[in-house]
């Protein structure tokens, strides 16, 4: 696009709209004329549409019947290195540059005037009886001098309880007044002291900060297990950036955002950040996105989606737990947070930091070749060491089918408790059991509308597809013999695990962390901090547990089942399956307490779980990355999946098909077409999916010749093609 290019009133102007049109569309200029990266309000048909001023004209329309742009909106414009992120993020997925464009103004009401907002100010005046609690609240006055605080940023800035505010306004100590909401972010302090950093962690430190004051692009791998001091660290980069006065984005996987983290920053820089995520309420989603733009926003702490927020001065991206598969956006647009950030950041100038225990291989091999740099932490902080690891050969436990925690993993819960630490149990599989069978017939309870079984959740008192979410009640009868109380679970899921831990542990308190489980992230978020703050014996949990948290008396981690995760077909199931048992068994002894993980598994001798046990994980690393290379398999070679879908499996296999035998220019270019294949789950919510899978080298045009391919084959009317590059998931 060109740059800063102005459009005096009535001249013509292209704008990009986030409505389901894919092209630009000319325009004249409002009154007062227009620039590149102006929000506009334009008409559209019938109906009044937000765009964006994105080129000179295309004069691809009837010049003498252009519409004129109604006006220029009150928003902050988006920066030239923002809109070419939006193209060459749009390029790169295979997606309309319009649906990019939607994902980067999914901020509610930005249309909305500038509202009023109630906000407090002191009035001078000394409360007649002033309490300990009422000084608090005047001295955030004393210490932010005149910035607007409403009644409930108020309360959290001093710690207190609305009641108290009430008092003071009572008293005629504070006054209300109306302002302006979307007002801009505390201020953030770098320069406020840090934690005493240990000698590895201020190397590490300095190295950080060293590449982010050369305000240039740079991607970092910061390396180092659980309670090493990442975070430390990656906040005094934070810290660089914020001093070079440019604005800093930390991702985390949205379960990681707790408060704590929230606390964290805001001990290092004495206010709180920005944050976006699915917690956020609507209008505080307005105000990060208005004051992200307006520079008002220092620093945001933020789930994937907040790597499309129009940054006016990007100086740094911190991607935590890097290697999290959360970070792929697996509907809509579909984008892998840690790339994007990557290609966002070399468009800014920016630093990126790949934080990790356990780097994903693609973020590896790039540190490896020497395009990322790596630093390494290689200790914990303080007296804590890496958990002993170790293993419980099932084979020699001789356990009923009934049962899955051996007699000595057991015995290891039951000394852990008596010494009052905490022990979690990690299975990686929601609901009771995974299978229920009909002892008559055969038969397995499944989903009417998908390929997949209905798994039984006894909290819930339900049967569910884990596919669809569509939920049953239970039945004690086969819908297929109508045989009642022949019905037998199979296998475990998390709920069985946690029945029977409690037959074993009648005393116990057990606390079970399975997403199902939990209404809503907020309430997830809670239960995680109760645990953190002692208040359970057993933790059961899914991989949900494996995520950045920390609970500070956990010191054994019991793994089920090791074996779960190498039994998929998936390229990526090692991968996964080392970084999942490493990470969980991380949770072991964070403070003072030692750790211990124990796996239970069926083949000791399988090479990922001999890795896992023996702790040597560039051994590990380096043996996966020659079997990827040898298959020409991500990162070295690139993957783009087509998913057609659609009501009639036969009318997306015949057009897979189509695409299949048309497929010349790809294979002449070096790229392979593998399918049309039903999907392993070929139908889900009714609807049909069948495959596709183009592999290629780095050095083949990939997505620019699927474009043309699928160009010149339109989809008939009941097939929907999906674009998944680089896809994470093959089911
Ligand atoms: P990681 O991100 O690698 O898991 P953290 O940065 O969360 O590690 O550190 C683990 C714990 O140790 C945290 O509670 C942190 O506050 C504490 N910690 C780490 N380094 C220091 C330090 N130099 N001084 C004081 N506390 C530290
Ligand atoms: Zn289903």
């Amino acid at each position: 696009m060109a740059q800063s290019c102005f459009f005096p009133t009535g001249t013509a102007a292209a704008v990009l709209t986030a409505e389901p049109i894919d092209r630009l569309l000319d325009y004249l200029a409002p009154e007062g004329g227009c620039t590149v990266g102006d929000f506009v309000h334009i008409p559209l048909g019938p109906r009044k549409v937000i765009g964006v001023v994105w080129a000179p004209a295309t004069g691809e329309y009837d010049q003498g019947k252009l519409r004129r742009m109604i006006c220029r909106l009150d928003l902050p414009p988006l920066g030239p290195d923002f809109c070419a992120f939006l193209e060459r993020s749009a390029d790169y997925t295979l997606t309309p540059l319009s649906q990019m464009l939607r994902l980067a103004t999914r901020a509610p009401g930005l249309l909305d005037g500038p509202a009023q907002q109630r906000i407090l100010r002191p009035t001078g005046q000394i409360p007649e009886r002033m309490t300990a609690a009422r000084q608090k609240v005047l001295d955030v006055y004393a210490e932010f001098g005149d910035l607007p605080f409403t009644p409930s940023e108020l309360a959290q800035q001093a710690g207190v309880t609305p009641s108290v505010i009430k008092g003071l306004i009572e008293q005629r100590a504070l006054i209300e007044e109306h302002a302006p909401r979307d007002t801009p972010f505390m201020p953030l302090d770098p320069n406020l002291p840090s934690k005493d950093l240990t000698d590895a962690q201020l190397q590490a430190a300095d190295r950080l900060r060293a590449a982010v004051s050369a305000g240039q692009y740079h991607t970092t791998l910061l390396r180092g297990i659980t309670g090493s001091g990442k975070t430390e660290v990656y906040l005094e980069a934070v810290a660089e950036c914020l001093r070079a006065g440019r604005q800093a984005l930390v991702l985390l996987p949205e379960i990681a955002l707790t408060s704590s983290f929230i606390t964290r920053v805001e001990e290092r820089f004495g206010a709180r950040p920005a944050e976006w995520h699915s917690g956020v309420t609507a209008t505080q989603r307005r105000r990060v996105w208005k004051m992200v733009g307006e520079g008002g926003a220092q620093l945001v702490v933020g789930a994937r989606s907040a790597l499309f927020l129009p940054f006016q001065d990007l100086g740094l991206i911190v991607v935590d737990e890097e290697h999290d598969h959360s970070y792929k956006q697996e509907d809509g647009v579909r984008y892998h947070a840690r790339d994007m950030a990557v290609l966002r950041a070399a468009l800014s100038q920016a630093q990126v930091v790949l934080v990790s225990a356990t780097p994903s291989l693609e973020t590896w091999v790039n540190a490896q070749n020497g395009k990322y740099s790596r630093v390494d932490l290689l200790d914990r902080f303080g007296a804590a060491v890496l958990p002993q690891m170790g293993a419980i050969d099932m084979r020699t436990q001789d356990l009923p089918s009934t049962r899955w925690i051996s007699d000595e993993l057991a015995q290891q819960i039951r000394s852990t408790m008596v010494r009052g630490e905490q022990a979690l149990l990690f299975l990686n599989r929601r609901g009771f059991a995974p299978v229920t069978l009909c002892r008559a017939c055969g038969h397995q309870l499944a989903c009417p509308h998908c390929d997949a079984r209905l798994v039984e959740h006894k909290f819930s008192k339900r049967l569910m597809c884990h596919q669809c979410g569509v939920t049953q009640p239970l039945t004690d009868t086969c819908p297929a013999c109508q045989v009642t109380g022949k019905l037998a679970p199979i296998g475990p899921g998390i709920e069985r695990i946690a029945a029977e831990a409690e037959a074993l542990f009648p005393d116990a308190r057990l606390k079970i962390l399975s997403s199902d489980l939990f209404s809503s992230a907020r309430r997830l978020r809670a239960a995680i901090e109760d645990i953190a703050a002692g208040d359970c014996d057993i933790i059961i949990g899914t991989q949900l547990v494996a995520k950045g948290h920390n609970f500070p008396r956990l010191s054994l981690v019991g793994v089920v089942d090791a074996d779960l995760g190498l039994r998929g077909t998936d390229l990526r199931a090692a991968e996964r399956c080392f970084q999942l048992i490493r990470q969980v068994s991380g949770r072991a002894g964070r403070a003072d307490t030692p750790g211990r993980a124990i796996l239970q598994t069926y083949q000791p001798e399988h090479p990922v779980i001999r890795a896992i046990l023996s702790g040597d994980e560039e051994a590990f690393w380096a043996a996966e990355a020659e079997d990827r290379r040898a298959a020409v398999m991500p990162p070295f070679g690139r993957l783009i999946a087509l998913i057609l879908t659609g009501p009639n499996l036969d009318a997306a296999m015949k057009y897979g098909t189509a695409l299949a035998a048309r497929s010349d220019p790809l294979h002449r270019a070096g790229a392979q077409v593998f399918g049309p294949v039903p999907a392993p789950i070929a139908r889900v919510r009714d609807q049909f999916r069948v495959r596709l899978l183009i592999k290629a080298d780095k050095s083949v045009p990939v997505q620019s010749l699927v474009r043309c391919w699928l160009a010149a084959i339109p989809a008939p009317r009941n097939v929907r093609v999906v674009i998944d590059v680089d896809p994470q998931s093959f089911l």
